[in-house]
């Protein structure tokens, strides 16, 4: 039978879900805030991991031409000390295909393939039990009814509210993020301090971060403890001796403040930050650690919507592969009566595994931004390869 299915957000998740119905012939309205495919920059690189986001494009078809765009080089990681002392240097084996990054921009356009995207459609609430079914109304005045609506909306989803009371909390974690371009002819020590992969400092309560990702494009990563109004004291908040407040679109102001919030650190660790072209910010927020709701007939929510825990390397691959599970438990649903029961099924798998990625990113995140940065060498010497 052929169920009237939207999916709202043309994520991972969306985009997964909407893949592997595509692979089985079903149709699904794809429904995306975004007015086009490249409004606007599509962020940094992910590792897909062989049990997650590389099972799911496996059930889509498209594992072939993921290993023929993906950066398996991508997986070596180097921590060193603030004084630039390599602690740890970690090389992936050649034939090592258990975590290889990629674009999220490569990833994106391969999911997309064939998929008739419907850009520009903001959708601002979902009233499910309607007489027709599940009513999705849009930003633009205009709305459409569905016997399946699968909120893929990320973190601020306007879907969950049909299912869920459950808001995002700030984690007391910050991130601002800066980028590098042609770092190996224009930076090309840096080029060497990062690697083919990532590199990554930690001290006291903070942290940096720089990943390779392809064409010579780096992302930089500073991540640090401070309260979610940091920047309107940084006196205050962050004892740095600055009493005004920090404008966070002035360029050149974010740079210095985060440099003064580094210093003391290595030299070429710093050219991090002193070359990055623009700085983005981005507090950490989380949904409660096992977030689950009363089934609601005709909604359900995937991937961040669902689960939005920190940013340890599971977010986008849990997104895909619950997309990926749906769609194929969807697609087997015969009558309305058992897409109903396939829906319901499918959330207790996703909440089961969620849930347990969530207590272990949460405790991730405490070990990697913590008064002890021995914990965060601690971390990955436990999750890296010997
Ligand atoms: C700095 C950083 C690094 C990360 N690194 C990794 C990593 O290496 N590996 C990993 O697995 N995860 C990583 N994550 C987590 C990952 O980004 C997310 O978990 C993942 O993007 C979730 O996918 P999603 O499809 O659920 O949501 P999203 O990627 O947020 O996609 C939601 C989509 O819905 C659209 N949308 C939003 N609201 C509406 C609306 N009202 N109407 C219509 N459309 C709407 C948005 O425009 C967007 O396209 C990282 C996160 C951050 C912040």
């Amino acid at each position: 039978m052929r169920h009237r299915i939207a999916v709202i957000g043309g994520g991972p998740a969306g985009l997964t879900f909407a893949r592997v119905l595509h692979r089985h012939d079903h149709p699904v309205t794809v429904l995306e805030r975004d007015p086009a495919r490249d409004a606007r920059p599509p962020g940094g690189t992910l590792d897909l991991h062989e049990e997650l986001g590389q099972l799911a494009l496996g059930k889509a078809g498209l594992l072939a031409e993921f290993q023929a765009l993906s950066r398996p080089e991508g997986q070596a990681m180097r921590i060193l000390d603030t004084d630039g002392t390599v602690l740890r240097d970690w090389q992936p084996r050649p034939d090592d295909r258990a975590n290889p990054e990629i674009d999220r921009g490569q990833l994106r356009d391969l999911l997309l393939g064939p998929l008739d995207v419907r850009w520009g459609r903001g959708v601002t609430e979902v009233v499910p039990g309607t007489r027709d079914g599940v009513l999705v109304r849009f930003a633009d005045g205009r709305q459409a009814t569905f016997d399946l609506v699968v909120g893929a909306d990320g973190a601020w989803s306007r879907v969950r509210p049909a299912v869920s009371p459950a808001t995002p909390h700030y984690t007391g974690i910050t991130l601002v993020e800066t980028s590098l371009d042609d770092v190996d002819t224009r930076h090309p020590d840096l080029a060497r301090l990062i690697g083919d992969g990532s590199m990554a400092v930690f001290g006291v309560n903070r942290n940096l971060v720089a990943q390779r990702n392809s064409g010579g494009h780096v992302k930089v990563y500073a991540q640090f403890r401070a309260p979610l109004d940091w920047h309107t004291n940084l006196d205050r908040h962050m004892g740095l001796n600055q009493r005004a407040g920090l404008d966070l679109a002035d360029v050149e102001a974010v740079r210095s403040s985060l440099l003064a919030l580094f210093d003391g650190w290595a030299a070429p660790v710093l050219d991090l930050l002193r070359h990055g072209t623009a700085f983005v910010h981005r507090p950490l927020y989380v949904l409660p650690v096992s977030h689950t709701w009363a089934h609601v007939p005709g909604v359900t929510l995937l991937g961040d919507a669902a689960h939005l825990m920190p940013p340890l390397g599971v977010g986008a691959n849990l997104a895909m592969l619950e997309g990926a599970e749906l769609a194929e438990s969807v697609t087997a649903a015969p009558g309305p009566g058992d897409l109903d029961e396939a829906v319901r099924a499918f959330e207790q798998q996703m909440w089961a595994r969620a849930g347990r990625w969530a207590k272990i990113t949460m405790a991730g995140l405490e070990r990697l931004v913590s008064p002890d940065p021995t914990e965060a060498l601690a971390l990955f010497d436990e999750v890296q390869p010997s």
